[in-house]
């Protein structure tokens, strides 16, 4: 079976839904509150496991009931959570404002996340078993670095997400194999707004890039080689919330299983489709089963 190991985060998330979002001295009645698993790292593994692949996640959880919240829910979709550290202190959360626009503001408190500063002995051989190591930017920039380097240096490939954008340095980018950004992280790392253009410059820094571009699809772009964009299916969304990280998932999972990139894009475009009509993060990503019936529906529109 193809494994996966996820060096990230996991965040409680807690969700107020309000009509208005308060101004600063403001306080407003709101109308529901949910707290839902999530962060980059617990929601990409949760996809990569429900496409089909063995998955671990390296990371850490707080001492209280969040974080046991959290590992159980990692769990309860099959990821293996041996290397997930219970630390003192709080679990990282996220505090989410959504209002009736759908608008939302978030406040994230790393909490958890921010202790994971450098990886053990079990960590490394733990990466070094895996087909693909997938990293995203809520952990420390360092952990996230000398991850990438153990598994660039025992032939592993990495896919960084580079999600919450900031500016990333040369040493890990220089041990990325496949950045996946979204249009506007895209745009912050490169300053172009053009995807085809931020892709080309990224092309400078690591071997292939898939920028997404939601409801119209991603951009392929590898060094030597034409750049593509990738339709994804037409649907009606509802919640597009952690599309990305079933994208990535899914699309990790499908080249490690050693399928060429247009096809692995194409399949991981019907399990973020698939995620986008249903309500919620984790809860919405799609099954193995799932994902090979649409992408063989997209298929036979096709031909
Ligand atoms: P994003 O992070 O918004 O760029 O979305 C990631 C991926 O999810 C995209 O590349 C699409 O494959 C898929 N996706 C996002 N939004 C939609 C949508 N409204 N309809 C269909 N697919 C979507």
């Amino acid at each position: 079976m193809t494994s996966i190991v996820v060096l990230g985060s996991t965040n409680m998330d807690l969700v107020a839904y309000v009509a208005k979002a308060p101004g600063r001295g403001e306080t407003v009645t709101g109308r529901d509150f949910r707290t839902v698993p999530g962060g980059k790292g617990a929601n990409q593994a949760v996809a990569a496991a429900r496409a089909g692949a063995e998955v671990s996640i390296i990371g850490a959880v707080g001492a209280d009931d969040f974080g046991l919240r959290l590992r159980a829910a990692l769990e309860h979709s099959g990821v293996d959570t041996d290397l997930l550290r219970t630390v003192e202190g709080p679990s990282g959360t996220a505090h989410i404002v959504v209002d009736d626009e759908g608008g939302n503001a978030i406040v994230v408190i790393p909490g958890a996340n921010g202790t994971v500063t450098s990886l053990t002995h079990g960590d490394e051989a733990l990466i070094a078993t895996a087909d693909a190591l997938l990293l995203q930017l809520e952990l420390p920039l360092a952990v996230v670095a000398e991850g990438a380097r153990a598994a660039r240096e025992r032939g592993v490939r990495t896919v960084l997400t580079p999600a919450p954008a900031r500016a990333l340095p040369t040493e890990l980018l220089s041990v990325t194999d496949l950045l996946v950004p979204n249009e506007h992280e895209a745009a912050a790392l490169t300053g172009h707004t053009d995807p085809l253009a931020a892709a080309r410059s990224l092309l400078d820094d690591v071997p292939e890039v898939v920028v997404t571009l939601g409801a119209a699809g991603c951009l392929y772009a590898a060094r030597g080689a034409d750049p593509v964009t990738v339709p994804t299916p037409r649907v009606r969304a509802v919640d597009t919330t952690a599309a990305g990280d079933t994208f990535v998932g899914a699309l990790a999972v499908a080249l490690a299983e050693g399928r060429p990139a247009p096809e692995a894009l194409a399949w991981a475009s019907a399990a973020a489709a698939l995620s986008v009509q249903r309500e919620g993060a984790s809860t919405s990503m799609p099954y193995r089963t799932e994902i090979d019936a649409a992408a063989a529906d997209l298929e036979g529109h096709r031909v």
